[in-house]
């Protein structure tokens, strides 16, 4: 057994070892600080000084390292995974919540708050502050500290089965992609596959175990990965190839022993019982306490303003779409879900003259980075440079950066994870947060610490790894929560960068930033050409902006679907109206789908965003935060795209609030110091060009 001492988990470095962090730390380090956490829980309970101080400074640091611990176990799992961190996960996770349990619910801990919220201290605190210690109180009060004892057990025990549950969930999800592929073995199979994705799947074979696998000779294996699923039923001419693969991808994890349909009743049912113990009607309730939103019924009033607009126009693309595939030889009578990704990307060819794939070879994933780097330095004058070797890493093509401030002085450090590993890491894009910034009581200033993770193509053949807009949009999205995130200015770790942002509100820093990466001028200035250096013509570059509308509606619709499910299945299921959770789904889609859905369409078993993501009775933050994010654009729009005088001063008062200060204030109030205003819903109906 090895010691503690030498743990680096344990003994958790300010840039953690990344190099040497391995499974079997993880059980024994966590345990170890969740006894260190528990000893000094135990001496606050037994008396603590009713102050921000004595009270939530000291509850922090007394939690802290196991947090943090913790956080760094999650992040590897994520990058990392195996059989083994999988192992020490499913015996960790209920030691770790029993405990965060134990703490939520501790009576002495609650009434010291409540004596903190009524001393005359309180009164003395600054905003933030206060906002801290009126959201501990709630989410202590969710976290059933009011309960009697025997409805406390129970409250614990549905919790405990709550955490299992999602991570079956996500399991299943894994398991269940992991199980279905098609191998192609036929190049007619292939006609109309770009490169990029000719490669991936002739990966994919080889890793399957054909060992002699080619992009140009195959086999190819197709597999229901998101970056192979959603390019195949863009470009695969073979219909019946897409059908099957749609068909599957819909079908996922609804049968066999990766079935999910009853854990989602259980999980629902769970969340209800919840909800209800702790005094709401519904588990929308509890989840909307903590969100801007507040209410169901403001997030019903959102779907429908932003549907009823939205649902005219998608009918439209969808006949103008099914025209235009019949006047170029589709002979069925209406378009199959497997069969619009692939028009609706003939008819952006076509419309706009420029395929992704085709652009690809023009971003350079390092130069697109340079010149992320260089508008965040116009915008927010902050300055991004290489420390590639001043931190340990987990895998060698994690990159490490320096973050320097107005003076030039280093104010956070960004990890980023370029390239996707199938094999061991997540799917998608994520931004997470290592550390966070915060005055130390010596004085000292904890430094923000950021971390993304992409799932680019691994640079092949020489070459290096390329991009599409798309991609560059999905970079451009992570690296806005990490502005949001380095440029805080709070000194509470409690509410600086991310933390203690509502749900609903933190995308906006995010999609404000996406608004930027489809601007002609911001896409030149990314474009180098991996052979020529060449920049792209102006006349493409507006083309891909104008495209940027093309069946945005079909898009606003199908996300307002996903919306509704999962408001309704939180707040009217179960009922006579919802008897299974199916109903709510089919309920969405007859309001939200153009074209319906199969019948054996089973998309919830997959939603993984509501029952193993933080999104449950909250995907519509989304769109929520996209309608902030498009008014506080449309604030730069006003003044001017090509001015650079006024893009340096309204970013500097973008920088300073919404950047600035976080989750020190209600999103409401931050909003108003960056726009002068409330925020106007109909911005982003314009951009979305349904206004
Ligand atoms: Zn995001």
């Amino acid at each position: 057994m090895e010691r503690l001492d030498d743990n680096p988990l344990y003994n958790l470095a300010e840039f953690p070892e990344f190099d040497r962090i391995r499974p079997e730390h993880a059980v024994p380090a966590l345990r170890a600080h969740i006894a260190n956490a528990e000893k000094a829980v135990a001496a606050l309970e037994a008396g603590c000084e009713p102050t921000w101080d004595g009270r939530i400074d000291a509850l922090r640091s007394a939690t802290h390292p196991l947090w943090r611990a913790w956080g760094v176990v999650s992040h590897l799992i994520s990058v990392c995974n195996s059989k083994q961190w999988r192992e020490a996960e499913e015996t960790l996770l209920p030691e770790v919540i029993a405990f965060s349990i134990r703490v939520s619910q501790s009576d002495p801990l609650y009434k010291s708050l409540l004596a903190l919220r009524d001393s005359p201290e309180f009164d003395s605190l600054d905003a933030g502050r206060k906002r801290v210690v009126e959201n501990s109180l709630r989410d202590a009060r969710n976290s059933g500290v009011g309960l009697e004892a025997g409805a406390r057990e129970e409250f614990n025990a549905c919790i405990e089965k709550l955490s299992k549950l999602g991570m079956k969930f996500t399991n299943n999800v894994l398991d269940a992609t992991k199980a279905f592929s098609i191998m192609l073995c036929d190049r007619a199979e292939t006609d109309g596959l770009p490169p990029t994705l000719l490669e991936a799947c002739a990966q994919s074979a080889r890793e399957a175990g054909e060992a002699g696998a080619s992009a140009e000779d195959g086999p190819w294996r197709v597999t229901l990965e998101h970056a192979v699923y959603g390019p195949f039923m863009q470009y695969s001419e073979r219909r019946d190839l897409r059908e099957k693969l749609y068909r599957a991808n819909v079908t996922r994890a609804a049968e066999g022993e990766t079935d999910n349909c009853s854990i989602i009743v259980d999980i629902l049912a769970l969340r209800r019982k919840l909800a209800i113990m702790v005094g709401y009607e519904d588990y929308a309730g509890m989840s909307l306490a903590s969100k801007m939103a507040e209410k169901a019924d403001a997030v019903y009033d959102m779907i429908d303003m932003i549907g009823d607009a939205a649902m005219p126009k998608a009918r439209e693309e969808m006949q103008t779409l099914l025209e235009f595939a019949h006047a170029r030889g589709f002979n069925e009578a209406r378009l199959s879900n497997w069969d619009q990704a692939y028009w609706s990307r003939r008819q952006v060819e076509e419309l706009y003259g420029y395929s992704p794939e085709n652009l690809r070879p023009y971003f350079q994933f390092a130069k697109v980075l340079d010149g992320l780097f260089e508008l965040a330095g116009k915008l927010a004058g902050i300055k991004v440079e290489s420390a590639d070797g001043i931190a340990p890493v987990w895998h060698k093509d994690v990159r490490f950066f320096r973050v320097l401030g107005d003076d030039r002085e280093t104010i956070a450090w960004l990890y980023l994870d370029p390239y996707s590993r199938p094999e061991s890491k997540r799917g998608g894009a994520w931004m997470n947060d290592l550390q966070t910034r915060g005055k130390m009581p010596d004085g000292t200033v904890k430094l923000p610490i950021a971390l993304i993770a992409c799932n680019q193509a691994f640079p092949a053949g020489g070459k290096p790894s390329c991009m599409t807009p798309g991609e560059i949009n999905t970079l451009f999205h992570e690296f806005g929560h990490v502005t949001q995130h380095v440029l805080t200015k709070v000194d509470i770790p409690q509410a600086s960068g991310i933390n203690n942002i509502e749900w609903d509100a933190v995308e906006v820093a995010s999609q404000f930033l996406e608004n930027w990466s489809m601007r002609p001028e911001v896409l030149k200035a990314l474009s180098s050409h991996v052979d020529t250096g060449a920049k792209l013509d102006d006349a493409i570059l507006e083309r891909i902006h104008n495209s940027e509308k093309h069946m945005a509606a079909t898009q606003t619709a199908r996300q307002l679907s996903f919306a509704l499910m999962d408001m309704d299945l939180h707040t009217k299921y179960p009922s006579d109206e919802f008897k299974t959770p199916g109903d709510a789904a089919k309920a969405a889609t007859d309001r939200f789908a153009v074209t319906p859905p199969l019948p054996e369409d089973r998309f919830l078993c997959s939603f993984s965003h509501i029952f193993a993501g933080g999104y449950a009775a909250g995907y519509y933050s989304y769109m929520w935060s996209d309608v902030l994010a498009a008014d506080a654009f449309g604030a730069f729009e006003e003044a001017g795209l090509d001015n650079p005088g006024s893009i340096a001063s309204l970013g500097r008062r973008y920088a300073d609030t919404i950047l600035a200060l976080g989750g020190s204030r209600k999103p409401m109030e931050v909003f108003k110091a960056f726009r002068g205003r409330e925020p106007d819903p109909t911005a982003l109906l314009r951009q979305k060009g349904l206004a």
